[in-house]
């Protein structure tokens, strides 16, 4: 058996001791004489993984006692929805930063389903290469929340610094984080954030589940009239059981976080490891003539690292090259082409390694 390194934006590697785990436990878990995918979720065996995936979680990211974690569906996108219904309130309008293709869609979809949104901040102008200063963050005098993209997963732009959310009249707002690209990446103030949520596929684990950590205070605020399922207040009173949750991704979200905890020492060293990928990533860019990245240095994404070739009639014999060479999943979103490496936690520093010495090679060869 060969595992390949994947450099794929989502849905992403997982840790390989994580999927030999949860081989080892496919048809008996420990003992039950039954899969984890064949157990009610309502059954006393499968509510324990849930409870302890969530205090994992708590622990890992110190989550104070006043935040909810809720287990959910629908993919971040839904949150583009769930967002404003459960933090508009009356009257008050939605504000975004937008430093990209996710943010914008964010704002496309409280527009869609409010009429309005305030765009507070924006990189657009400069074609998304450095995020918005806080003196350039202007809210709307009626903002409810404020919703940003700490990492921009296609553009490769990550903020540097937590927004301020004070309105002109003093008033503190919640700030919203969609944090699908980064979350336990590094360590992370939650108390900063009313609202922080993650679609699982890409630092938590596979597809269909979506974690969201909201301050208790604001459970109060959902509308009666939105869909059960999106309620905040709602999932949290049923312990995110309202109906049947993706129970098989809730148990392999909790063996990431047991494997982040123990194997790897839990999110500072995470973050010293992650810090080096992508330094060593981005010296091999920046030190060649036929690769490039265009964003600000210190808005650079750790996570998502996209890069072109000088000459791009190249591309097609990188992509095929590197994938000959076990280096898969390289080619940028469809949208703005060129390639683009996302160096989650689960990709190891030997990926890392492994792709700048093809890079090397295949620029000494044909740069
Ligand atoms: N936000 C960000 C930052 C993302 O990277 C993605 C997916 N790549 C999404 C939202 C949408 O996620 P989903 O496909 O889970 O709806």
């Amino acid at each position: 058996m060969t595992r390949h390194y994947n450099f794929c934006a989502g849905p992403a590697a997982l840790p390989t001791a994580v999927l030999e785990r949860a081989r080892e436990e496919m048809l008996d878990y420990q003992g039950r004489g039954l899969s984890v995918m064949e157990m009610s979720h309502r059954s006393d065996e499968y509510v324990a993984i849930a409870e302890k995936a969530e205090a994992d979680l708590r622990e890992l990211l110190n989550v104070p006692s006043n935040y909810r974690i809720l287990f959910t569906q629908g993919g971040a996108t839904q949150q583009f929805a769930a967002v404003p219904w459960n933090l508009l309130g009356p009257g008050g309008t939605a504000n975004f930063i937008e430093t990209g293709i996710w943010g914008k869609k964010a704002i496309q979809e409280a527009r869609h389903l409010f009429g309005a949104a305030h765009v507070a901040a924006s990189s657009a102008e400069s074609g998304h290469v450095a995020v918005p200063r806080q003196q350039d963050i202007a809210l709307s005098s009626d903002a409810a929340y404020l919703h940003f993209t700490p990492n921009e997963t296609i553009g490769g732009l990550a903020f540097d610094y937590l927004p301020h959310t004070q309105r002109e009249d003093g008033i503190e707002v919640p700030l919203v984080a969609d944090l699908s690209s980064s979350i336990l990446s590094a360590p992370l103030d939650v108390s900063r954030y009313g609202v922080i949520y993650a679609g699982a596929q890409k630092n938590i684990g596979p597809a269909g589940l979506v974690v969201v950590i909201v301050r208790e205070d604001l459970l109060d605020r959902a509308r009666d009239d939105m869909p059960t399922l999106f309620s905040y207040r709602q999932l949290a009173e049923a312990g995110s059981m309202i109906n049947t949750p993706a129970t098989y991704s809730w148990y392999l979200a909790g063996l990431v976080f047991d494997w982040l905890k123990n194997d790897v020492g839990g999110l500072d060293a995470m973050d010293a490891i992650n810090q080096r990928k992508s330094d060593k990533l981005y010296a091999a860019i920046d030190g060649s003539a036929l690769y490039s990245n265009p964003i600000a240095p210190i808005n650079r994404s750790r996570m998502n690292v996209p890069f072109v070739l000088a000459d791009s009639r190249l591309d097609s014999d990188f992509l095929v090259e590197a994938e000959q060479a076990g280096l898969l999943n390289l080619k940028g979103h469809r949208s703005v082409g060129g390639m683009r490496a996302s160096i989650y936690n689960a990709v190891p520093e030997a990926a890392v390694d492994a792709l700048v010495a093809f890079m090397n090679d295949f620029e000494q060869r044909r740069g």
